[in-house]
């Protein structure tokens, strides 16, 4: 069992200084229990504490890190922008038209790009261009997707799927809330309901099309296209959110797996290579809107930044180099099949969802399919699994609703300590 005198240490003190000691509320381990681990290093697909405990790495900085930490090309490509370029300009750099190109060459629904420094500046900017185009105020999320902190995204859905939304946090006024409406994932019916209750009211759909903050939830085969068809329909605009699956679950994202267009797409996370970047793009009329060549404001001082340019560019070119899509999909299917294997010979039904390199473990016998049939899930026991991983030395996100990433550095040995480690901690969760 792993000591952690030294983060504990860490923790009392930050707790003094920043609220709840940390800089954003998952990583305080708030819904597992216990002390949040302080990492010192990271390399490839290991962490080390700063304890000098060793973890294997399942959270990949909450999923930049397709190519594991500190990838030696990667590494190489700052070091030569930090000493022959410099950090920051506030003026164009050639670095920005090289990565809108690429990006438009990848994810097929791009004409246009601009760069942010998060995927909530993302998001936030995608939604209030839509809202310009159309003229429309309102906008129809899915239950239990995230979108970043952005206020119209902080709602849920109150009683029921079908009714207007309550705050979710306060500072969040009533009248953010009444825009955003919320509709069930994988429900065509529910978001046609709330479409014909407010007709011509809608500006923006927007989805994540892999669902991947509850869990990981996929999309039904016909629904993305079906809230394609219903898009065109009504003259809403249709926004993928692939902040996590973009780039994760194939090089061109969710919209090139599964084959549907998106208006405007949103991303982040691996697009930044371990560095904070956001990025939101799609058909060249909407984005012909965007400050300064059209009337709907949208600004960044650090916006398009070298040093975040270089990762980002650089993770999007090995990716291209190394297609390590089917190596991904190889290594996750190993690791799902241990776990069922592990599950099965101890006659529990949990269920597994998985697409490409991103999963989870559910503590639960019912599908997810959506918000209600996730939280199903036991999550006292997912926090005894889980702090039974971490003693063995596995790091998973602490929550229960977070997906699993493996990355290209995770070898076969580590899936195998992995599902070894899987069959401990479902023994340690109980029955
Ligand atoms: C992480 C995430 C965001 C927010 O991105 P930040 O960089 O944390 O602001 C938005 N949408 C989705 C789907 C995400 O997974």
């Amino acid at each position: 069992m792993p000591q952690l005198t030294k983060s504990a240490e860490l923790f009392e003190k930050a707790k003094k200084f920043i609220p709840g000691g940390v800089n954003s509320p998952v990583r305080a381990f708030k819904s597992v229990g216990g002390t949040p681990v302080y990492m010192a290093k990271g390399s490839g697909a290991y962490l080390t504490d700063v304890d000098g405990n060793s973890y294997l790495d399942y959270v990949g900085s909450w999923g930049p890190f397709i190519l594991g930490s500190m990838h030696p090309r990667i590494t190489a490509a700052l070091e030569y922008t930090l000493k022959n370029i410099g950090t920051s300009f506030g003026t164009p750099i050639e670095m920005e038209i090289e990565i809108a190109e690429l990006l438009c060459k990848i994810v097929p629904s791009l004409e246009m790009v601009r760069m942010v420094n998060s995927g909530t500046e993302a998001t936030m900017s995608a939604v209030r261009l839509a809202r310009g185009y159309t003229g429309r105020d309102k906008i129809i999320k899915f239950e239990g997707c995230y979108h970043g902190h952005g206020d119209s995204f902080l709602i849920k859905a109150g009683s029921g799927a079908l009714t207007l939304g309550a705050p979710d946090s306060p500072g969040v006024t009533k009248g953010t809330a009444m825009d955003t409406l919320n509709a069930t994932y994988n429900d065509i019916d529910s978001v046609k309901l709330l479409v014909g209750e407010n007709k011509g009211q809608i500006a923006a759909i927007i989805i994540e099309p892999v669902a991947g903050n509850t869990g990981v939830i996929p999309a039904k085969p016909g629904f993305l296209a079906a809230l394609r068809e219903l898009c065109t329909q009504e003259g809403i605009v249709l926004i993928f959110d692939e902040v996590m699956c973009g780039f994760r679950v194939a090089l061109g994202g969710a919209q090139s797996l599964y084959g549907v267009t998106p208006d405007l797409t949103t991303m982040g996370k691996i697009i930044g290579g371990g560095l904070p970047v956001g990025a939101f793009g799609g058909k060249r009329e909407i984005m012909e809107r965007v400050a300064p060549l059209g009337d709907v404001y949208q600004a960044g001082t650090l916006s398009g930044n070298p040093l975040a340019l270089t990762a980002g560019l650089e993770t999007l070119k090995i990716l291209i180099d190394e297609n390590p899509y089917p190596e991904l999909e190889r290594k996750a299917v190993i690791l799902e099949a241990g776990f069922s294997d592990n599950l099965k010979k101890l006659g529990l039904n949990y269920v597994q969802n998985r697409v490409g390199s991103m999963s989870c473990l559910f503590f639960t016998e019912t599908p997810v399919v959506d918000y209600s049939t996730a939280v199903t899930a036991d999550t006292k026991k997912h926090g005894k699994y889980f702090h039974s991983m971490l003693d063995q030395g596995i790091y998973l996100a602490p929550s229960q609703f977070e997906a699993m990433f493996i990355s290209f550095m995770h070898t076969d040995e580590d899936l195998e300590k992995t599902i070894k480690a899987n069959y401990n901690a479902l023994v340690a969760s109980g029955k």
